[in-house]
């Protein structure tokens, strides 16, 4: 079955990333007609008014689905983050970062299995900052009872559905009671109604629990987070298992799904074929099991399967980028990809 997804290159490192994952979909025999459009710095280029065109929302709208590049977000000014401003317009509440130990990459930890549920429209993410006078400055939290309840429904279903065992709220109520205070309440709530003796319930201070998360992960399962703690954990736990290049993401709203890598545009690396396209080839193989669920595409399911057969292969073999230790360039890596996909 062929499928229609928007195709969001990015900048920054994004545009070589994305062009090595089409490629190595293309040779696993995924039938995509992508539909490109952009956002950031590079939407500017092409010559639109907008850092996020209303053509470029429409497009996701229309088609459900988009895989997206990472876009630029200005340092202590200039336009605010075209990543949050994506995910609030569609309201795409439900982050999921799964983070997992890669047979030949050698890490610190065996067997992590992480998957981190992080609330995307509101928090200290909402970016409203007041400055009162000189020298003072405040940021506001937004916490609703509808994203809290939201969130933590989703939390629970994802948990259930992939049969995972246990859901952990990461929070800091002693300090914001209120705020992180509506979360536990939500998350309590819908554990004690709704999914009481079908997954276990924790709660861990924040602190505490990055602390426990290096020294032991295998202490987690499914790690539910306000927005702002989720950014944070989501790289602290792409650390235990090989960094930012090995770590995918996927934003769903109700309606639409935005599949992403965890990392930024990384201008350190940019322009010199360096990346790791893993991490956004990792969030395609999320949209290839997304589509097989939602389509009922069995197709998609293969080709997923395939495409993670031949990166474990491929790592195994020590045919990988820089960054894991290896001495491919991202072109190289996906040539390498699709010799074993083709052959
Ligand atoms: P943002 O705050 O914009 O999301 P970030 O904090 O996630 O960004 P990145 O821009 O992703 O930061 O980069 C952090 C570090 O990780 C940089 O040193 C970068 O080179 C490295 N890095 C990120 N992504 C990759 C990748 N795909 N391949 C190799 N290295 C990467």
């Amino acid at each position: 079955m062929r499928h229609s997804v928007v195709l969001i290159p990015g900048d920054g490192i994004g545009p070589e990333v994305t062009e090595a994952t089409k490629h190595i979909l293309a040779s696993a025999g995924a039938d995509f007609a992508w539909i490109e459009h952009q956002a950031g710095i590079a939407a500017l280029e092409a010559g639109s008014e907008s850092v996020l065109p209303p053509e470029t929302i429409q497009a996701i709208i229309k088609h459900g689905v988009a895989l997206k590049g990472p876009c630029t977000t200005p340092i202590g000014g200039g336009f605010t983050s075209i990543n949050v401003a994506l995910r609030k317009t569609l309201n795409l509440y439900g982050a999921v970062r799964p983070v997992r130990s890669l047979d030949g990459v050698k890490t610190r930890y065996d067997n992590v299995d992480l998957v981190i549920v992080r609330e995307n429209t509101e928090g200290l993410y909402a970016g409203i900052e007041n400055k009162i006078t000189e020298g003072v400055i405040t940021s506001l939290k937004v916490a609703t009872y509808e994203a809290c309840h939201r969130i933590a429904k989703f939390a629970f279903e994802y948990a259930v559905s992939r049969g995972r065992k246990k859901v952990t709220v990461f929070h800091k109520a002693n300090i914001l009671k209120l705020s992180d205070g509506l979360m536990l309440k939500c998350a309590r709530d819908i554990h004690e109604k709704e999914y009481y003796g079908k997954v276990e319930y924790q709660e861990h201070l924040i602190d505490a629990a990055c602390m426990r998360l290096v020294q032991d992960p295998h202490l987690f399962d499914v790690i539910m987070c306000e927005n702002l703690y989720g950014d944070m954990v989501s790289d602290l736990c792409a650390g235990l298992v090989g960094g930012l290049g090995v770590t995918p993401g996927a934003n769903y709203g109700d309606e639409q799904a935005v599949f992403e890598a965890v990392h930024g545009s990384a201008p350190d690396i940019a322009g010199q074929n360096l990346a790791n396209p893993l991490a956004l080839l990792m969030s395609a193989v999320m949209m290839l099991r997304h589509l097989a669920a939602t389509r009922d595409d069995q197709d998609c399911t293969a080709i997923a399967d395939r495409i993670r057969n031949a990166y474990n292969e491929c790592l195994l073999a020590g045919e990988k980028t820089k960054d894991l230790g290896g001495d491919l360039h991202t072109d190289q890596f996906a040539e390498a990809m699709a010799k074993r996909l083709q052959g």
